[in-house]
């Protein structure tokens, strides 16, 4: 019989693999039953969705096999989704089978923020997982084959919305841009025919950010014939059209929408308490009121206390996070009551705005162009690194720095 804890880990995602591997690295699985739960069988890197979403990268660079990195005889894999977690029960419903658990992670991501504005999940994209961004790219390329068999032209099926001028938003917009003049060549089409709309509800394009790298990101990405529609909120989208809050519409076949994100739904249908979909946990990751349950990643919210304000969900805190979750789990299993406090240790923020163009600040340091770009290559490489070693990093990751 055996009788160690049982560790499920819910989400193969940046949180969940990361902390997977954390615990197979230190033999956790010694004195642990560990399972990792994901819908797929592999791990897909999020934060590079927007270039195959756009078509400029192919989707299985993004994603690697989970059994290539992870070692399945020392952590369990089981290929299901997530339904639902009964965690008075201590239970987790699969779609096709149940788990018990004595300590539970949940890594399970997030999902498109709508807020409440009609017709964004019937008629618009989303760029959020292989499957939603293969869909994009291989739409994109059907506007284009379309259009060309059109004998009265439609213009909307070359006019490409996309709602948010966020992170999310403004990466795939510069992927776009760089995209549609190879489409152009490729299908026979003028680059005058094509209209990509860059429309924001916030006074400005990436919120938040330093003024400067934002001017010079829209600077940029105007010249590549991107049309901004700031201070602009989206009222209603339809089929084939989104209406404005100012009472213009723009006829578009394609809409894709990054205006952020909430938490899985499946917290809120298992009864935790969430903002925006998020839990909001305790110092040491813990779900209120539930010391066997550790939430990570987008599903976690934390607060930081300089601005009191919540930190935005990003794989870089995720990564963190698996380290501290890890250390706190192999603590647990020994015995010990006395858990780590997670920490952010935000080292900076690097947007790719497509091609050889980014900008970021990294400390206190503005980057731009080709120097902003090898570092969103390099932080890239990093995460590989430090998942699977230099050979995932050879076989996956972003080699051609300049
Ligand atoms: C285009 C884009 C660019 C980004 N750029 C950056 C960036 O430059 N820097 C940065 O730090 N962050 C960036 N982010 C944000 C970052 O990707 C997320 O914050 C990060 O992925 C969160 O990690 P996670 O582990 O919580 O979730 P994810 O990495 O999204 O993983 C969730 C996992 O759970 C699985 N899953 C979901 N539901 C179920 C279910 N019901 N059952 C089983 N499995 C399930 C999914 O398949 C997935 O494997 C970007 C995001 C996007 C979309």
């Amino acid at each position: 019989m055996n009788n160690k804890p049982k560790i499920v880990i819910l989400g193969a995602g940046y949180g969940g693999m990361m902390t997977a591997s954390r615990l197979q690295k230190s033999n956790a699985h010694q004195d642990a039953d560990i399972t990792l739960v994901n819908k797929h069988n592999y791990h897909y890197q999020t934060t590079w969705l927007h270039e195959p979403a756009a078509g400029t990268m192919h989707h299985d660079k993004t994603r690697m096999k989970i059994d290539s990195v992870i070692d399945t005889k020392k952590i369990h894999f089981i290929k299901d989704s997530v339904v639902e977690i009964k965690k008075e029960e201590k239970k987790i419903i699969l779609e096709d089978g149940e788990l018990d658990y004595d300590y539970l992670v949940i890594g399970l991501g997030s999902e498109p923020e709508t807020f409440g504005i009609p017709g964004v999940t019937e008629h618009a994209f989303s760029i959020r997982s292989v499957n939603s961004v293969r869909l994009i790219r291989e739409h994109i390329e059907y506007m284009f084959a379309s259009y060309n068999k059109q004998d009265e032209k439609h213009e909307d099926v070359l006019t490409f919305v996309i709602a948010g001028a966020g992170f999310t938003g403004i990466e795939f917009v510069g992927e776009l841009s760089e995209r549609i003049p190879e489409l152009c060549e490729e299908y026979d089409i003028a680059r005058e025919k094509v209209k990509i709309y860059s429309v924001e509800a916030a006074p400005s394009a990436l919120p938040g950010f330093d003024e400067e790298l934002v001017e010079y990101a829209m600077n940029l990405l105007e010249s590549r014939g991107v049309e901004f529609k700031i201070n602009t909120p989206i009222k209603e989208v339809q089929e084939g059209r989104v209406l404005l809050a100012d009472g213009e519409e723009i006829k578009s076949q394609t809409i894709v929408w990054t205006t952020g994100i909430r938490g899985s739904s499946i917290l809120e249908k298992s009864g935790f308490e969430t903002m925006r979909g998020r839990v909001k946990v305790e110092k040491d990751l813990r779900a209120p009121g539930f010391d066997d349950t550790f939430i990570i990643g987008d599903c976690a919210l934390i607060i930081n206390e300089e601005i009191n304000r919540p930190y935005p969900p990003t794989a870089q805190i995720a990564i963190q996070q698996a380290y501290t979750l890890s250390n706190n789990l192999k603590a647990l299993i020994a015995g010990k009551t006395e858990l780590e406090e997670f920490k952010p240790d935000i080292k900076g923020t690097v947007a790719s705005l497509g091609g050889k163009e980014a900008i970021g600040l990294v400390g206190e340091r503005k980057l731009y162009g080709n120097s902003a770009s090898a570092v969103k290559k390099l932080i890239d490489n990093r995460y590989l690194f430090l998942l699977g070693g230099m050979p995932l990093v050879l076989k996956k990751g972003k080699l051609n720095l300049f």
